[in-house]
């Protein structure tokens, strides 16, 4: 057993480091690409795991090659509620000639472990992992229950993985607090995170040959229209709550924001993006298009909702009777932001700074993470992860060091955040610090 202060914290993870390191190589190994999605020798890999250390867990499957692993370890004394969220799945690797190796290597060079899904996120799903077993370890100033989830279809949604966790099993993996490990950088905290709102537009002409411009509208020439008139949408103003509002435009935090996300980044963590990301239409050269299909990829900002901006969009889209909107995100979802003043955020932040020697500031993020379906239920939900630098691109590979930090600072603020709040054990808690 171990005692949860910070020196037999970090003396085990030590310990344990070479073993943490090996497994993320071997996850790396592991072809989880997604899609296919299937996952079943990633979670099989996990399984294996839990049960050389002893860690009851149950596989739950509602998709039969996109399994989820739940495990959950109760202390002694009654106290709350903490789950940890990883995900198996990752991007697919892409043409082969892009990478200068192997995407499944796991090679660990350059203090780098490289592969597809390194940094998304099978370092943040490994660290958890572990933290969850050295927390199961942990016995004296601790309390209360940890929950392990590690899902599947995360890439694609979450239907089949956390969501449906969520839906089905809520009673076992809500909880009071989640800690979620998708890349955020050392410099962040992610307390809140952008959502996109999908349209397809088909634009239907007539048609003709291009010497009878008089017979038809062009499909193209209307979508041309219409795309200039959607990028209004980056001009709404959101409505944040004020302190979200507040926090977003200290100095500190933007030099922090661009530093994790890049430059411009602000910008686009702010207001409205409209991406389209698909155009198609027209036949032939000398044909006046009758057909014309566009997608874009709307990304809301908190202080938008979903219901705003698609009611928005089809004002837009009905000046042009030629024009049919549809929605392509079946349930549409709202972005999510949990309180940045929670007590997690400044165990995180305690964490990683007492590791690091520098503070990450709380932000939101652009992109999706599974802590939404959290959020929507009321449970605030966090990320602390490595730096997105190479995420989903090809030659991702993640640093052994920011993996150990990520392990440690997660480990820490879980067992600070189970630490019992008030009594003798008190004393411990400082000592935990
Ligand atoms: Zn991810």
């Amino acid at each position: 057993m171990t005692r949860a202060t910070r020196d037999h914290i970090l003396n085990r993870i030590d310990a344990v480091a070479d073993e943490a390191i090996a497994f993320l190589r071997e996850f790396a190994r592991t072809d989880t690409s997604n899609p296919p999605g299937d996952t079943r020798a990633g979670a099989a890999l996990i399984a294996d795991l839990l049960r050389r250390k002893g860690a009851a867990f149950e596989t739950i499957a509602p998709q039969a090659d996109m399994p989820n692993l739940v495990s959950s370890f109760a202390f002694a004394r009654p106290g709350r509620h903490l789950v940890l969220n990883g995900h198996i799945d990752v991007f697919p690797p892409g043409p082969r000639e892009l990478w200068a190796r192997d995407p499944l290597s796991g090679d660990l060079e350059g203090g780098r472990v490289h592969g597809r899904g390194t940094v998304d996120m099978k370092c943040g799903t490994t660290a958890l992992i572990f933290a969850y077993l050295l927390l199961r370890e942990m016995e004296g100033d601790i309390a209360g229950k940890v929950t392990l989830t590690v899902v599947s279809d995360e890439e694609t949604g979450g239907r089949w993985g956390s969501g449906y966790l969520l839906e089905h099993h809520a009673d076992r993996v809500l909880g009071d607090v989640l800690l979620n490990a998708e890349p955020s950088s050392p410099w962040t905290v992610r307390f809140g995170e952008k959502a996109p709102a999908w349209f397809r537009f088909r634009i239907r002409t007539p048609g003709a040959h291009s010497a009878y411009a008089h017979l038809s509208r062009s499909a193209t020439r209307i979508a041309a229209r219409l795309m200039l008139d959607l990028e209004r949408l980056e001009d709404l103003v959101p409505t944040p709550p004020e302190p979200v509002r507040a926090l977003l435009s200290v100095p500190a935090t933007e030099r922090a924001i661009e530093r994790a996300m890049g430059r411009g980044a602000v910008g686009s963590l702010n207001r409205v993006t409209v991406n389209f990301g698909l155009i198609a239409g027209g036949v032939k050269i000398n044909l006046l298009p009758g057909e014309c299909t566009l997608e874009a990829d709307i990304r809301m900002p908190v202080g938008t909702t979903s219901a705003e901006i698609a009611a928005e969009v089809r004002r837009i889209a009905a000046v042009y009777p030629e024009v049919a909107v549809e929605e392509m995100i079946g349930t549409p979802v709202d972005p999510t932001c949990s309180d940045p003043g929670h007590e997690m955020v400044g165990l995180l932040c305690d964490a990683a700074a007492s590791l690091q020697g520098e503070r990450p500031a709380p932000i939101v993020t652009l992109g999706g993470t599974d802590c939404r379906f959290w959020r929507q239920r009321g449970v605030p939900a966090f990320v602390f992860g490595p730096s997105p630098d190479s995420m989903g691109v090809p030659n991702e590979s993640v640093s052994v060091d920011e993996f150990l930090l990520v392990l440690r600072t997660h480990t820490l603020a879980a067992s600070r955040y189970l630490a019992t709040p008030s009594g003798p054990a008190g004393a411990g808690r400082g000592a935990a610090r």
